[in-house]
């Protein structure tokens, strides 16, 4: 079946368009296939599409979905990374003192903040702030792009710097 949405004032084949999702800040954090057969046929499906069942829902409220077609996508810029400050146009999440941010595995497309300094390989992998669990944690730069902060961690940071 080929479906058309209109684009730029012309019917243009679904298959050949993207919902991208743009943060506050304006930079592109996410991007969905539009699609006939999953629904995703306007901006507050793919919004809806995209948070659901999922902890990102908070993060990515603030979020507009924009049909772009995939000539026209900037996939130069779109590396899941933000250069604006704050981040994503939200504000800073105070790092609490002796954790770190870091992915574990599996991501499940969050960061959480974990006890900084080298891994006790004696011991499971530390918990999370929020109390995660994973069989270990990367702290790599590079892992952390594409996921969002645990929305659990960073109100439990909020509240240890306002304390
Ligand atoms: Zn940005
Ligand atoms: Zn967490």
């Amino acid at each position: 079946m080929t479906a058309y949405l209109e684009y730029n004032g012309q019917p243009v084949d679904i298959h050949d368009l993207l919902w991208a999702g743009f943060a506050p800040c304006g930079c592109i954090n996410s991007s969905l296939n539009a699609s006939a057969d999953g629904g995703i046929l306007t901006a507050e499906s793919a919004k809806r599409f995209h948070a659901d069942g999922s902890k990102l829902r908070e993060f990515r409220d603030p979020n507009t979905y924009r049909l772009i077609s995939r000539a026209d996508f900037p996939w130069d810029e779109f590396k899941g990374e933000c250069p604006h400050s704050p981040k994503w146009g939200r504000p800073e999440i105070p790092i609490p003192d002796g954790y770190e941010w870091a992915v574990g595995d599996p991501a499940r497309g969050l960061q959480h903040f974990i006890p900084s300094g080298p891994r006790d390989w004696s011991k499971p992998a530390p918990d999370a702030l929020c109390g995660s669990r994973r069989h270990w944690w990367n702290r790599d730069e590079d892992a952390r792009n594409l996921t969002v902060p645990c929305l659990k961690c960073a109100a439990l940071a909020e509240k240890q710097a306002q304390a």
